[in-house]
């Protein structure tokens, strides 16, 4: 077999660990399930399977228009946020040119870029926080397109409006960037960035957002982009013509209606956040203040060891080896109880 360089140099996504009977915060995940009004519409879908889907995701596209209050041209639906960005480095990185992020941040930028034979390139990250003028001065000829995680992952830190706005001033408009917003639903942070009201005036901007975190249907695999309608229609070239599956379709479409679910995601989002800060504190632990629905928090011990201590006592975490940091964790914010079970382990490792 003949193997090309780039793909040779992929590494294997290391997803959360799962456990037969462990409490799960290792991904992210919804701890209070899917939106219930997206569950009612994939049931009522389920006697049209033999169909294929909607290649154009018209129905969707128009439910994020209408949500968003743009038009449906600004939309295009991936089978995850995931797949997305395999559509914007399809679309924009030539074999050689280069990708910029951060270190510390979400693995599947690289992943996007490598399979396209792009090069990456990272600037450090600081108090767990992305640097933009780091990332800015990196900019070069070569870059094509800067991945931004906002809020970041594994941080849960968030750069503000002000930081962005500075930060698309001074990148030249042909260097695509990507506003990763996974987690923008859970956002509190008055300063955190309109970025939609910046698509005018930036046709370089590309917003990302999903279904998998506060809608809760991580499994369903549907995440969409937010550009200038151009941007849209260039990247809708790079997809699979059904690349999001019927069901998706649906309970995407259902879950933008379920506000009433999305609001109490958040209200558990906040109090379990309180608990667990209040937590680490009493344990005399770092983490940082987070903008979404997990925390990075320091343990003082290597976080590998740590992860499978926890996992026999019953709950996994993330540890961030993989990250490149060998004393920390990042755990999603659970349920009370899942909250209290994960504080008990980790009184008991430490
Ligand atoms: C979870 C996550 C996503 C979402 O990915 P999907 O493919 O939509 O499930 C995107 N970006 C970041 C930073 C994430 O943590």
């Amino acid at each position: 077999m003949q193997t090309k360089a780039n793909i040779q140099s992929i590494a294997p996504y290391q997803p959360g660990v799962w456990k037969e009977g462990a409490v799960k915060l290792a991904s992210n995940e919804n701890p209070l399930g899917s939106a219930p009004q997206a569950l009612a519409a994939v049931q009522a879908k389920l006697s049209a399977l033999n169909l294929y889907p909607d290649g154009g995701c018209a129905r969707l596209r128009a439910a994020l228009a209408e949500h968003y209050g743009k038009t449906p041209e600004y939309f295009l639906p991936g089978n995850g946020s995931d797949e997305i960005f395999h559509f914007i480095t399809a679309a924009f990185v030539r074999p050689g040119e280069q990708v910029l992020t951060s270190t510390v941040t979400f693995s599947e930028y690289t992943f996007a870029a490598r399979l396209f034979a792009g090069t990456v390139e990272y600037a450090p990250l600081a108090d767990g926080k992305f640097q933009l003028a780091e990332i800015a001065k990196r900019v070069t000829p070569q870059t094509r397109v800067v991945f931004l995680a906002n809020p970041n992952n594994p941080t849960g830190t968030y750069f503000t409006a002000a930081e962005f706005a500075d930060f698309l001033r001074q990148i030249p408009e042909e260097v695509m960037v990507v506003s990763d917003e996974a987690y923008a639903e859970y956002v509190t942070a008055a300063d955190y960035p309109d970025s939609l009201g910046l698509l005018e005036r930036h046709k370089n901007l590309l917003i990302t957002r999903t279904f998998s975190k506060i809608y809760g249907l991580a499994g369903l695999r549907v995440g969409y982009v937010m550009a200038n309608p151009e941007v849209i229609a260039y990247l809708n070239k790079t997809r699979e013509p059904f690349n999001v599956n019927a069901l998706a379709q649906t309970a995407a479409a259902a879950a933008l209606g379920d506000q009433e679910f999305v609001q109490k995601s958040r209200v558990n989002n906040e109090a379990g956040k309180k608990y667990l800060y209040a937590e680490f504190t009493r344990l005399g632990l770092k983490y940082f203040p987070t903008e979404a629905n997990f925390i990075f928090v320091y343990i003082g011990q290597d976080c590998v060891a740590a992860f499978q201590k926890l996992m026999d006592k019953g709950v996994t975490v993330r540890p961030l080896k993989s990250f490149g940091i060998s004393d920390a964790l990042r755990v999603t914010i659970g349920t009370p109880e899942q909250n209290q079970k994960f504080i008990a382990a980790l009184q008991e490792i430490l």
